[in-house]
């Protein structure tokens, strides 16, 4: 085993869970043990929220501008341990290297735009009548937590964690079970950069802890990201103990391709698209519709595909379960009459045989009721399929379930702001394959794939984190009562 088991992170130091529950953690790049992960009780949580509560009397009456100076070494320190922690997440999740340097870049863009937050949560004041003054204030809501996907160790926490706890909040993190060592060393970074003790907590464990989170009453806020069957199941159990909830879910979205689109860049942003992070991202294009003849785009598009060798610049997925799943709906889509144009099954890295890795894959001929069309298979496959007309196309996107992402593919700008409008799904690109907005725009999707009010990153983010106090005053004793007194 690597690494030494991992512990939970409660009140500023590592300590043992009370049960004895664990899971190994395994690396999908060779098969290697990496850890073990505990599965925590109630207990562990009911220690941690205690940390955080007893913290969050003096973090939240620390001024933002102090809090934020946290955040500007937290910074600092993932820049300085850039190349350590993307080495981390490679290992635990079996991204290329390339993939997690940029997921760990991505974290200190979201850790940046926490230290702006004191400029954005000034509040409002107004003179609303003769020495009247209304005035607002963003407040923190107090022990919050934060339940996160395997995707992307080390981002989605920092989607959440630097805005909530430069906001005053103080925050019990829940990782995956399969990815759960990048978290502990931001835990880490967090206390050299001079984070109190029980602001911030890290609590591991499956299904149990997840549901005693919701259960909790000393837990104000929960936000979830991960699948949407477990989003839905978050959201109903958090809001029924009438917690502030957002619990993002999964995706399918869909590339749609006009026949002007430039064929070169179309076909590298659909590989690039569909194939980044082995397929493995709410954001992955996994549907393609051509509309009209695109031939020779699909055609550029299985060569760009071609060039995506696995353990080299395609990394693995996650274990050897999404490996079987993702294998199966390639060969139902064949039997069911589609046509694979590149196929990703059965393949084996030299040297690492116990890895977990699914080739690159172009199925071509899909129709819309296949299960590759309409469901989720996070693995390095692009399902295309083919309409007449771009109305029929925005009605094959509009009646999936979910709604991530879209983009388009086109030279035409009118035909562009028509899906835009069109088009049912939270972010949309043009011309752009994986169109995630950049902060200070917020993240989210629409309908399954993001249930609960506003967006988990950006500006969006603060009405999440906080609550808004109204105060009235007046200082002019001389005025007289008025219809509000
Ligand atoms: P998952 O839903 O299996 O797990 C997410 C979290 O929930 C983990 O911490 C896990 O321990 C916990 N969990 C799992 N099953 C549970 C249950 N039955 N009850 C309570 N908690 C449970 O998701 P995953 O496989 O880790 O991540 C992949 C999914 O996340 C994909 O569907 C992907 O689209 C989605 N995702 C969405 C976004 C987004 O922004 N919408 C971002 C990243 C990932």
């Amino acid at each position: 085993m690597k690494y030494s088991p991992v512990q939970n992170y409660i009140n500023g130091k590592f300590v043992d869970a009370s049960g004895n529950r664990k899971l190994d953690v395994i690396s999908p790049l060779d098969g290697n043990l990496l850890s073990t992960v505990p599965m925590s009780s109630s207990k562990d949580l009911d220690n941690a929220v205690k940390a955080a509560k007893t913290a969050f009397r003096v973090w939240s009456r620390t001024p933002i501008k102090e809090r934020v100076q946290v955040f500007f070494r937290y910074k600092s320190l993932l820049e300085k341990h850039l190349k350590e922690l993307s080495e981390l997440v490679q290992e635990e999740n079996g991204k290329t290297y390339t993939e997690a340097t940029a997921e760990v870049e991505k974290s200190i863009e979201l850790t940046e735009f926490a230290c702006s937050l004191p400029q954005l949560v000034t509040g409002e004041i107004l003179e609303v009548s003769r020495g009247v003054e209304c005035r607002t204030e963003h407040v923190p809501l107090g022990v919050v937590s934060s339940i996160v996907p395997f995707n992307f160790p080390s981002m989605v926490p920092n989607w959440t964690l630097p805005n909530a706890i430069a906001l005053g909040n103080c925050m019990i993190m829940k990782p995956s079970e399969k990815v759960p060592l990048s978290c502990g060393r931001l835990a880490e970074l967090l206390k050299e950069a001079g984070l109190p003790d029980g602001v911030f907590n890290i609590v591991h464990g499956d299904v149990e802890i997840v549901d005693a989170i919701c259960d909790h009453p000393g837990i104000e806020a929960v936000s979830f990201v991960g699948s949407t069957k477990v989003a839905k199941l978050v959201y109903q159990r958090a809001t029924q103990h009438y917690k502030r909830c957002l619990a993002l879910g999964g995706a399918k979205n869909h590339l749609m391709v006009l026949p002007d689109a430039i064929p070169g860049m179309t076909a590298q942003n659909v590989a690039a698209s569909m194939s980044g992070c082995a397929g493995q991202r709410c954001m992955a294009a996994s549907a393609m519709i051509g509309v009209g003849n695109v031939d020779k785009i699909i055609d550029k598009i299985c060569e760009e595909a071609r060039k995506i060798i696995p353990g080299e610049n395609l990394g693995a997925v996650i274990n050897k379960a999404s490996q079987e799943r993702i294998e199966k709906y390639i060969t139902e889509a064949e039997q069911q009459g589609a046509k694979i144009l590149v196929d990703g099954r059965n393949t084996k890295v030299n040297g690492k045989e116990k890895g977990t890795y699914v080739g690159p894959t172009v199925i071509d001929h899909v129709t819309p009721g296949m299960a590759v069309a309409t469901e989720e298979i996070f693995g390095p496959v692009i399902s295309i399929m083919r309409t007449n007309t771009v109305d029929e196309a925005l009605a094959i996107e509009n009646a999936n379930p979910y709604g991530n992402a879209a983009s388009v593919f086109t030279q035409n700008g009118g035909m562009a702001r028509y899906i835009i409008e069109h088009a049912n799904a939270g972010m949309i690109g043009v011309n752009i394959g994986v169109p995630v907005p950049r902060e200070p725009f917020s993240f989210g999707g629409w309908n399954e794939s993001k249930f609960g009010v506003g967006d988990i990153t950006g500006k969006s983010s603060i009405e999440f984190w906080t609550k808004l106090k109204k105060s009235t005053t007046k200082w002019n004793p001389e005025a007289g009562v008025n219809w509000m007194s």
